[in-house]
């Protein structure tokens, strides 16, 4: 059993998480890591908090005190216009400050916000490629199956 906890950004607060779960349950994006026959528990769920991300600061606390073991930067992070600033700051934070791996993205990323982010220059900037490879790796159909 895995246990897991996702942040968001608050930008997206009223999402409802359809496209996570749903990812949760395919297997695909960033929980592509855990194999199908896996149980995988999601133990916490919330937002950063809003730029400039203070939830963050103490948000894995909770998570941990319900047994989280790996927290999952939700994929709005990478593809919002422009992407989450501060992600790699919440990776390396969270992993220094509460020893929690952080896994960036949760669903696979949606084609439209890939080819409109091909023609921008942020995850460039960002360093993307870097901490979100997997998720760029994804075929282009199971991206299309998100739009
Ligand atoms: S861009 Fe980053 S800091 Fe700002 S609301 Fe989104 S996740 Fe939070």
């Amino acid at each position: 059993m895995k246990k897991i906890a996702i942040v968001t950004c608050a930008r997206y607060r009223d999402c409802g998480g359809g496209k996570c779960f749903r990812a949760l349950r395919e297997r695909r994006g960033g929980f592509a890591r855990y194999a199908a026959e896996e149980a995988v528990e999601v133990v916490g769920f919330s937002n950063c908090g809003g730029c400039p991300g203070g939830n963050v600061e103490n948000v894995p606390a909770e998570f941990l005190k319900n047994g989280a073991q790996v927290v999952h930067l939700a994929t709005g992070l990478v593809v919002g216009y422009p992407p989450c600033p501060r992600i790699r700051g919440f990776k390396a934070f969270i992993e220094s400050r509460y020893g929690l791996p952080v896994v960036v993205g949760t669903h696979p990323i949606p084609l439209k916000y890939m080819e409109a982010h091909r023609a921008l220059p942020f995850w460039e900037q960002a360093g993307m490629a870097e901490i979100a490879s997997h998720l760029m790796a994804e075929s282009r159909e199971v991206m299309e199956a998100y739009n």
